[in-house]
């Protein structure tokens, strides 16, 4: 074991705090490369190796395997290779398996690998129009309904779902039905059944509580309902749990995570302590200044060390020029010294990644992609099989596209809308990118085959088997998560791509910015920002628009309230002297509301609609959405806010 000194001479004062901080309820909320993790580790070392705990009965959670399994490592190193480091769905799964034989006679049953398989044949037997609705939105919203402890029953939507709440229930059910058939669980199931367990299991309950008894869980601000409940169950009523997160990073509310559960931490548990750290240690100061222009308020500092090239922030006239340069960008780097595993690209969804995939393969430049890659996506490898039985007579791109509407209800013009769940987003995405090389085939040679279509795509196939292996790491934002690389590059930031189309919500935007905040806050000392001006869509190239974001970052852009851009109407109304107090009232809420959602002021409501609300002093919903500017959703966001404003005068 490791002593205590030597321990604790790895961390800074304030990381000393907390990993001194042995029992009781503790928070540590700070930023992004503050050292959260690695006071986690740290923090079980010096409380093992000080005798404050048995480490045997120390359970640390994380959000991914892959996590834990480098948490494990770190442990390890620390001289505590007995410490359980896992996810919740892991730890849950392992304890069933040990109750469910004497309870039941037989074994857990297996984890469904995808939902798909039974709910793909239900989703095609809707009635009507339905029966194109993707069986991923489906699963989605069982999922999001699940987290939240739903039921068929008591199940309540949230946005527009996917289907109508009877016909969504009842597929629930048969779902629910034909899982049971197969003997089948799903992810989620490990998780209820585990609460279930302990809710009604006095013994099993004991049991736990003997095995653990003391509990640290990383990146706790994407935490939702299911493992809150379970983490409570395993505590029971002990206090030695230490949270750790940053809400800034939520990004996995899509799912039916919460930052709730971190921000209340501290009202929950009274004698809770909350540790703050304010020092990064993972970016140059140059990196840290374009995160703080993103989310201004926490201010992340740099410990000192080393500075760095400026962040570039870089337009491209197209996609292909875009990713040209950040080919070129990386063999430079590379070339400089930069090993290949410490570069990253990391996009918003998915099906971005095959063009790099590509263009990196060419460029013989090694790539690892985390998750899937494209061409072992599930309805990448459905499109190609379509592809077998295609009519061969008519023009490529037009016979391929007829293809999939029949088959697979594709309709390129026609993507998922905002309810609809990531999944859908980047199934559509993937089957335009397929769509949209058939088309850049058939440009170059007009009497292309279907045939020739096929072997082309075998041929990237094989390509793309081929390079995967260490090298450059190829992500979405959302699987970047907790990790850091020297050197980052964020490319296609346009409206539509990031935000997301879907996104058009002031929460669903505000997860947007937070999506590339985690981007920018990866990188140690190389940032690449890029977006091209135009990319080629169904119609041929398009004009694209930066991402709004982008506005904020440029050196010199002025604070978000004060973009020019949207002062730039004239102000008309009817508004008093009389009504300047209530306007003022107004502002001031705006100013707060946004802050909360981490949202630009005007998405909130701009001047010229609070200056009607406070020269008409609406009193109800109705004389609400008369006000020009205030449409259903903002009535239904922010109405009784305003309302309650307006009433107090
Ligand atoms: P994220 O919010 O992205 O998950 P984090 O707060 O968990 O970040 P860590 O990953 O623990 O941060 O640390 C970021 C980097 O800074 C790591 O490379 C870590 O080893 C390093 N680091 C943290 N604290 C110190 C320290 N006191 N001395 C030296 N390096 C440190
Ligand atoms: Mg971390």
């Amino acid at each position: 074991m490791v002593d205590p000194e030597t321990i604790l001479a790895a961390l800074n004062d304030e990381q000393r705090a907390a990993a001194q901080a042995v029992s009781g309820p503790v928070a540590i909320l700070a930023g992004a490369g503050t050292g959260k993790t690695r006071v986690i580790s740290h923090r079980a070392a010096y409380a093992a190796a000080t005798g404050a705990i048995d480490p045997k009965r120390a359970l640390i959670v994380t959000f991914t395997e892959k996590a834990a399994t480098e948490m494990r490592h770190r442990l390890a190193a620390l001289g505590l290779p007995q410490v359980q480091a896992s996810t919740f769905h892991a730890a849950a799964r392992r304890q069933l398996a040990y109750h469910w034989p004497l309870l039941h006679g037989r074994e857990l049953p297996d984890v469904l690998d995808s939902k798909l398989r039974i709910i793909g044949p239900m989703a095609r037997a809707l009635p009507g129009g339905y029966r194109f609705t993707p069986a991923k939105d489906l699963a989605d919203e069982i999922e999001w309904a699940k987290v939240r402890r739903m039921n068929p029953d008591t199940y309540v939507p949230h946005g527009d779902p996917p289907v109508p709440v009877d016909v969504f229930t009842a597929l629930w059910r048969r779902y629910e039905q034909g899982k049971a058939r197969a003997g089948r669980i799903d992810f989620e199931d490990m998780l209820t059944l585990a609460v279930e367990l302990y809710e009604t299991d006095a013994d099993a309950r004991a049991l736990v509580h003997r095995r653990y008894a003391w509990f640290s869980v990383d990146e706790y601000q994407d935490t939702n309902r299911l493992q809150e409940d379970l983490l409570q169950l395993w505590l029971g009523d002990r206090r030695d749990l230490c949270v750790v997160g940053d809400p800034d990073q939520t990004i996995y509310s899509f799912t039916g995570a919460t930052s709730e559960y971190l921000e209340t931490f501290a009202q929950r548990y009274a004698d809770a302590r909350v540790v703050r750290l304010s020092r990064n240690y993972r970016s140059s100061p140059q990196v840290l200044e374009l995160a703080n222009r993103l989310i201004p308020g926490r201010e992340l500092r740099a410990d000192g060390a080393t500075e760095g090239p400026g962040p570039e922030l870089r337009s491209h006239p197209d996609g292909e020029a875009e990713r040209t340069a950040i080919v070129a960008t990386i063999r430079t780097l590379i070339d400089g010294g930069v090993p290949a595993t410490e570069i990253a690209i990391l996009v918003r969804t998915n099906a971005q990644l095959v063009d790099f995939e590509s263009a990196l393969t060419a460029a013989e430049i090694p790539f690892t992609v985390r998750g899937v890659r494209f061409f072992a996506r599930p309805e990448v490898r459905s499109a190609r099989s379509a592809l077998r039985t295609t009519d061969a007579s008519e023009r490529l791109t037009r016979a391929v596209a007829a293809r999939w509407r029949s088959e697979l209800g594709f309709d390129e013009s026609d993507p998922p809308g905002p309810a609809s769940g990531a999944e859908a987003r980047d199934r559509h995405a993937a089957l335009a990118t397929l769509l949209g090389m058939a088309r850049s085939l058939e440009a170059e040679r007009p009497d292309v085959t279907v045939a020739d279509f096929t072997s082309e795509l075998e041929r990237r196939d094989a390509a793309e088997a081929e390079a995967a292996g260490d090298g450059v790491t190829l992500s979405t934002l959302h699987r970047a998560k907790g990790l850091e690389w020297d050197a980052v590059f964020l490319p296609q930031l346009e409206e539509g791509t990031l935000p997301i189309r879907q996104a058009s919500d002031p929460t669903a935007l505000a997860e947007e910015r937070r999506l590339l905040y985690v981007g920018i806050t990866r990188a140690r000392r190389h940032l690449a920002l890029s977006w091209a001006l135009s990319r080629s869509g169904s119609r041929g190239p398009a004009r694209t628009q930066p991402s709004r974001f982008l506005g904020e970052l440029r050196p010199g852009a002025a604070t978000r309230e004060a973009r020019p851009k949207f002062r730039k109407e004239p102000v008309t109304f009817e508004l008093s002297d009389a009504d300047e107090p209530l306007l003022e009232k107004l502002i001031a809420w705006r100013r707060e509301r946004a802050r909360a959602d981490v949202v630009p002021a005007y998405v909130v409501a701009d001047n010229k609609t609070l200056a009607a609300i406070a020269a008409r002093r609406p009193t109800d919903e109705d004389g609400l959405l008369a006000v020009p500017g205030i449409g259903q959703r903002k009535v239904a966001t922010y109405g009784p806010e305003i309302l309650e404003i307006v009433r107090a005068g």
